[in-house]
C-alpha cells in the first residue's frame, strides 16, 4: 500500500463517543474501524454524517465487549451482524466483517469473517470500500483513495458481476457518480449497467426509494438523471419521472433562494401531471411523502402570483410549506419574474393564520349545539376568508352576533 492520507477523526461529530466504542472492541481483543461514507467524505472535506464501524469480532463478542466497557449494545440487525452500540446517548452501527456466500441480484447470504480485505471486496465502489482506524490511518485495498481524489466512480472488481450480485448497484453507480465523479461514466460500468436496466423493476420499492431520493439530492443529480433518461434507465423503473427541465429549474431555485434541497419536491418536479400515485407506489413512499407528491403533481390551476388573496388562501388551506412547494414547481410560468418573488415573500412572512372563532364562542352567544352550529361556523369562516383574513376575533364575534340575531 502506498502512503495514504491521515484523517483527523477527532474532528468528527460524536468523535469522543465513537472512540469509546472502538476502545471497548480493542479491550476485548478485537478491532473496530470506521468504514464507508464517513471515511470517503472526510477525505474530500465534505461533512461527515453517520459513523459506521466495522469489526473483526462476531456479534456475541461485540455485545460482551460493549457491556464490559460499561456501554450498551442493542441487537438491531444481529442476523446480518449489526449491533447498535450506544455511547454518550449516541448510537453507532457496529457490523461484523462479512463476505458473500450466495447472491441472486436482490438478496445476499453472508458469512462472518475476520478478513478486512474480504469485507472491503464485497462493498460496491472502491471509494466506499475504505476503512480508517482510531488513529485516522486509512486502509485502502482497492485504490479507492486515488479514485476518490480523481473523481473516478469505479466498482471493486468486475462491474457486470458486481451488478448481477445486487441490481441496486446499478442505481448506486449513478448516485455516487452524481455526487463524486469528475469525468465521464466508467465505460465498463455504464455498459454493464445499460444491459441491466430492466432489472431495476425487480428491486423492492424501499430500496429504490432510498437510492432515488439520494440521487435527486446529489450534486449533479439533474444532469445524471438526464443521462438516465437518455439511456432508458428512468423509463425502465420510473417512466413518469421525465420533466427534466422542471427538475433543473427547481434545483436551481432552491440554491438561489436558499431553500433546503428537498427530494420529494424534486421528484414532483420530474413527475408528469397526475403521476404522483404511480410514483408513490413504485417507490413505496410514506403517506406524508405521497400526500406532498400528489399535491404538487396533480392537475390544478397554476399558482396565481398576481393575486395576493389567492396566495394567502393557498397558505391557509395548505400551510406555508406546501404553498412554497407549489410556488417553486410553478415558478416562472407567467411574467414578470418579480411577481414570483413577491409571492415568495408572502409565503415566507405571512404565517398561516388560525380562524379566531370556535364552536364554544357561538354557544356563548346563545346558539344550541348541533349541525346548525357547525354550518354557522363554516359560514363565518368563509366570510373571514373572503375578507382576506383581515377580521380579528372581536370583528368575527360581532359578525357572529349579527348572524345569530
Ligand atoms: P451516504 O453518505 O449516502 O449514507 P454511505 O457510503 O454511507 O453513503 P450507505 O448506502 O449508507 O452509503 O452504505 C454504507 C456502506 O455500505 C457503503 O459505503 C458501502 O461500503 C456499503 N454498501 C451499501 N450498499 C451496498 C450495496 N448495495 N452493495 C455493496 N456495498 C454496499
Ligand atoms: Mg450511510
Amino acid at each position: 500500500m502506498t502512503e495514504k492520507p491521515q484523517i483527523d477523526v477527532t474532528a468528527w461529530p460524536h468523535a469522543a463517543a465513537a472512540a469509546k466504542v472502538l476502545a471497548a472492541l480493542a479491550a476485548a481483543g478485537g478491532e473496530g474501524r470506521f468504514v464507508g461514507g464517513a471515511v470517503r467524505d472526510a477525505l474530500v472535506q465534505r461533512p461527515v454524517k453517520d459513523l459506521d464501524i466495522a469489526t473483526n469480532l462476531e456479534p456475541a463478542a461485540v455485545m460482551a465487549a460493549l457491556t464490559n466497557a460499561g456501554l450498551r449494545g442493542v441487537p438491531t440487525g444481529i442476523e446480518h451482524g449489526t449491533i447498535t452500540a450506544i455511547a454518550d446517548h449516541v448510537g453507532f452501527e457496529v457490523t461484523t466483517l462479512r463476505h458473500d456466500l450466495e447472491t441472486d441480484g436482490r438478496h445476499a447470504k453472508v458469512a462472518f469473517t475476520d478478513d478486512w480485505q474480504a469485507d472491503a471486496a464485497r462493498r460496491d465502489l472502491t471509494m466506499n470500500a475504505l476503512f480508517c482506524d482510531s488513529a485516522g490511518r486509512v486502509y485502502d485495498y482497492f485504490d479507492g483513495v486515488a479514485d476518490l481524489l480523481t473523481g473516478r466512480v469505479r466498482f471493486v472488481g468486475d462491474p457486470a458481476q458486481r451488478m448481477d450480485e445486487d441490481y441496486l448497484r446499478v442505481l448506486r453507480f449513478f448516485r455516487f457518480h452524481a455526487d463524486y465523479a469528475l469525468g465521464d461514466f466508467d465505460a465498463a460500468a455504464i455498459a454493464a449497467a445499460t444491459l441491466r436496466r430492466q432489472e431495476l423493476k425487480r428491486l423492492s420499492g424501499e430500496r429504490l426509494r432510498q437510492e432515488t431520493l439520494k440521487l435527486l439530492l446529489a450534486r449533479n443529480g439533474v444532469s445524471v438523471w438526464g443521462e438516465m433518461l437518455r439511456l432508458g434507465f428512468a423509463e425502465a423503473y420510473l417512466p413518469q419521472a421525465t420533466t427534466l427541465d422542471r427538475l433543473a429549474k427547481v434545483a436551481k431555485l432552491e440554491r438561489e433562494l436558499g431553500e433546503k434541497p428537498d427530494a420529494i419536491r424534486r421528484l414532483a418536479a420530474l413527475a408528469l401531471t397526475g403521476s404522483g400515485p404511480a410514483i408513490g407506489e413504485t417507490l413505496k413512499l410514506s403517506n406524508a411523502e405521497r400526500a406532498r407528491l400528489d399535491l404538487m403533481s396533480a392537475a390544478r390551476p397554476d399558482f396565481n402570483v398576481d393575486d395576493p388573496h389567492f396566495i394567502r388562501r393557498q397558505i391557509y388551506d395548505l400551510g406555508n410549506e406546501r404553498a412554497l412547494d407549489l410556488l417553486l414547481i410553478d415558478w416562472g410560468l407567467t411574467q414578470p419574474e418579480s411577481a414570483w418573488y413577491r409571492a415568495l415573500d408572502i409565503i415566507r412572512r405571512w404565517p398561516k393564520p388560525t380562524f379566531p372563532l370556535a364552536g364554544r364562542d357561538l354557544l356563548k352567544l346563545g346558539m344550541s349545539a348541533g349541525p346548525d352550529l357547525g354550518a354557522r361556523l363554516a359560514e363565518l369562516e368563509a366570510w373571514w376568508i373572503a375578507g382576506d383574513f383581515a377580521a380579528d376575533r372581536a370583528a368575527c364575534l360581532e359578525k357572529a352576533r349579527a348572524m345569530t340575531d
